[in-house]
């Protein structure tokens, strides 16, 4: 009797002990790869968990994509995409009215530039992921390629999710930025709140940038990562849900553009030269506007009005 009461205790307590704790899973990307080689190396010596971006056009885009990939890091595109604000862009980055076939070709060609990826993000982008139509035209691409989208999130009413409805692409959502100061304190609050994300939410994804600071925090933190947070690929999440919480934006004239969220204060490629102008979308309609006005076809439907007008 007393044999069979220490094997229930030890039974549950075994089952107490070896009971599955419920985990956050966090992701980490690292974006803006191929242009620091130096700090980048030491982001690959992080767990292979840790995950990078690279930008296409960025002079050891390929090398560090491919040494990413060799020690067992996940891979993804940093594609820039158009921000509202104007500042000094990459090459080849997205505009919501370039057609189905230039961000194709724009894709397919950041395909060749960065090996093994499989998914992508996008650098800066308030103008562009918040366009539904811009958006639509990058899903079709992507479905081509198998890759899934990491919204990175610049502006809160992005349409990446919205734009994703009826493709077979699987679109991630960024929750924390790690760097928009270059203060230890801040990026390791921030990585803190990260870690307070995906223990309330099951899951979080942080983005953060090739800096020494950040890499300092991220070597310290990762090392004492509380027990019950798992550091985990972005691509392991694809499956969890996604809420979207945009409203449509469809960008009509004289529409109100929100302002943007720019998180590259201080990163080079990534900087914020001027304040955000949220005058996009009715310029650029004002644009369209003009352009129609001057056609051949309006000017003769113009006169044929008039000519009626007469009769
Ligand atoms: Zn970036």
């Amino acid at each position: 009797m007393l044999q069979f009461r220490y094997l229930v205790l030890s039974l549950a307590s075994a089952l107490i002990f070896s009971a599955p704790v419920l985990a956050g899973k966090l992701a980490i990307v690292i974006d803006d790869f191929g242009y620091r080689p130096q700090t980048e190396n030491q982001v690959l010596a992080m767990p292979q968990a840790v995950s990078v971006a690279v930008l296409p056009n960025a002079t050891y885009a390929r090398e560090m994509a491919t040494k990413a990939h060799n020690s067992g890091h996940e891979v993804l595109i940093h594609l820039p995409m158009a921000p509202i604000s104007k500042q000094p862009l990459e090459k080849d980055t997205l505009r919501p009215e370039m057609s189905s076939a230039e961000i194709e070709r724009i894709i397919s060609d950041a395909v060749s530039k960065v090996p093994y990826a499989v998914g992508l993000n996008n650098h800066m982008g308030s103008a562009m992921t918040s366009s539904l139509f811009g958006m639509q035209k990058v899903m079709q691409a992507l479905e081509r390629y198998n890759l899934y989208f990491l919204d990175s999130m610049t502006i809160g009413n992005s349409q990446a999710i919205r734009a994703s409805t009826g493709t077979g692409v699987k679109v991630l959502k960024r929750k924390v930025f790690l760097d928009d100061t270059q203060n230890e304190g801040d990026i390791r609050r921030q990585f803190n709140r990260a870690v307070e994300l995906a223990r309330r939410n099951g899951s979080a994804i942080a983005i953060g940038h090739p800096h020494p600071t950040t890499v300092r925090v991220l070597q310290q933190a990762l090392s004492s990562l509380p027990a019950d947070i798992t550091l985990v690929r972005p691509s392991s999440l694809l499956n969890e849900p996604q809420i979207d919480t945009s409203t449509p934006n469809t960008t009509a004239p004289g529409s109100i553009t929100p302002s943007p969220r720019n998180p590259f204060r201080g990163v080079k490629q990534c900087k914020t030269k001027q304040k955000p102008q949220p005058v996009y979308a009715s310029r650029f309609f004002s644009v369209i506007g003009e352009s129609i006005g001057d056609s051949s076809l309006v000017r003769y439907m113009q006169h044929q009005w008039q000519g009626w007008g007469l009769k």
